[in-house]
């Protein structure tokens, strides 16, 4: 039974089969490669004893490649590890092309499934024979260095396929491994803030925010609102031959010419804070980043702010004045506040309704009972499905904003710790993501149950 050991397996533990029973499988081992616990893994792969003979690495290099080359076009085994390499090209090209963030490999007890994460939500696209599944699992895993014979563990990796990186997150389930690939260095041609959502008012005077030399901008919204979008295509604006523009990011999602990005790893100390420690003693212009968790890091991005630098970043926050109170929260003084923050914003995604959308009338019902309507009568529309849009009646998403300018004004309100921020916003006539929420939803751009969750959590 050597087909067990297919080529993959054979080169990344760099074993050659030698002869096998019923009860034990004896295998060459370059002796460089070679570890106690080696055989226990190699044990669970074989399902039965084994027997390891240490010999010198030219040997198993060269009895590797003479195996495995001479059975090219004919080896079953090879072959169906080609086919399966064929079908993860074949995913990746298709995620890829539909502009797909993530893919889902998942198995269950009598099928397993691959789904795309589209504008947010998940669409099935394929299926994988259960029985080619398992071996699949192993392609990505060698692909991505990740340890094959661990099964029962969550693992997390990164490879480049078709020309992409692509970071992989391995976990256990009932009836397998459940994989997740998101698409990282996304082409950044997309990222332009003119398409994001901002109404013209309102982006003439987020630019006039972020085009100062110094102070601090902040994006808040939960995972998944588009916050990093707004901060790439703001950086991708910024970036000129002029400007040093450092960033820290977990993970860096698109890969910007002439930015100087560095990955954030806190197993070896690379933190947020000790990067922009860091930073500073590169002479930068501009600082992303990718998130204010904690003190330190708000202190450090003040003083940034303070000695003459531009610093981005995001917060996880509900709103655009919901940041400023948990920066105060976090022990940082309102004076300095309102001394550095240019502009804080907030913001959500809704999905657009795709052009097969149906006119429906106005129901108080479809609005959560604690909102607030400014308007009770007319139509609307929701959605129905076409092929267009994988029948999920959507199409493309957009941001929504709540942007609040730090001025002088402001910054006085906030220093003296305001917490009405509601009066605030309504003095300045500055619209709330839920009002932008349901205008959005009257103009037929989308429909109430999309911004249902945006409207509840309506101040
Ligand atoms: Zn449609």
């Amino acid at each position: 039974m050597e087909n067990i050991l297919t080529k993959e397996l054979a080169w990344f533990y760099r074993i050659v089969h030698v002869k096998e029973d019923d009860d034990s499988v004896e295998l060459l081992v370059d002796e460089s490669k070679f570890k106690e616990d080696l055989s226990i893994e190699l044990e669970i792969i074989f399902g039965k004893r084994v027997i390891l003979k240490k010999v010198g690495s030219s040997e198993v290099e060269r009895e590797l490649t003479q195996r495995f080359r001479s059975s090219r076009g004919k080896g079953t085994e090879e072959k169906k590890n080609e086919v399966q390499s064929d079908l993860l090209s074949e995913v990746i090209e298709e995620a890829i092309s539909l502009k797909s963030s993530d893919i889902h490999f998942e198995i269950y007890e009598d099928y397993t499934r691959v789904r795309y994460r589209l504008d947010g939500v998940l669409i099935q696209k394929r299926r994988i024979e259960k029985e080619l599944y398992l071996e699949f699992v192993n392609i990505i895993k060698i692909k991505s260095n990740l340890d094959i014979t661990e099964k029962r563990l969550p693992q997390d990796g990164r490879t480049k396929l078709e020309g992409y990186d692509i970071r992989v997150s391995v976990i256990p389930t009932q009836f397998g491994e459940k994989i997740v690939m998101r698409v990282l260095g996304k082409s950044t041609d997309s990222l332009d803030l003119n398409m994001l959502g901002f109404d013209k008012d309102e982006l003439k005077r987020y630019l006039e925010a972020v085009q100062k030399s110094n102070g601090i901008v902040l994006i808040s919204g939960p995972t998944g609102s588009g916050k990093t979008t707004t901060l790439y295509a703001t950086l991708k604006m910024l970036n000129s031959v002029e400007k040093n523009i450092m960033t820290i990011e977990d993970p860096i999602e698109y890969v910007l010419d002439g930015v100087n990005q560095m990955q954030l790893n806190e197993d070896i100390g690379l933190t947020f804070s000790n990067a922009l420690r860091s930073f500073l003693r590169q002479d930068p212009d501009i600082i992303m980043l990718g998130e204010i968790r904690d003190k330190e890091t708000s202190s450090m991005a003040i003083r940034a702010s303070l000695t003459g630098h531009l610093v981005l970043s995001t917060i996880h926050t509900n709103s655009a004045l919901g940041t400023i109170s948990r920066l105060v929260e976090m022990g940082i003084s309102p004076f300095l506040l309102s001394e550095t923050i240019n502009v804080t914003l907030a913001q959500r995604l809704v999905r657009k309704l795709c052009d097969c959308k149906s006119k429906v009338a106005f129901n108080r019902n479809h609005f959560p009972s604690t909102y607030n309507l400014s308007c009770e009568t007319g139509s609307y529309f929701k959605e129905v499905g076409c092929k267009k849009c994988h029948y999920t009646g959507f199409s493309g998403r957009r941001a929504i904003y709540e942007i609040v300018i730090v001025d002088r004004e402001l910054a006085i309100e906030i220093s003296k710790e305001t917490n009405d921020f509601n009066k605030i916003l309504k003095k300045r006539n500055i619209k709330t993501l839920a009002d932008k929420a349901f205008d959005l939803v009257m103009k037929g751009e989308t429909t109430p149950s999309e911004v249902y969750p945006i409207l509840i959590n309506a101040i």
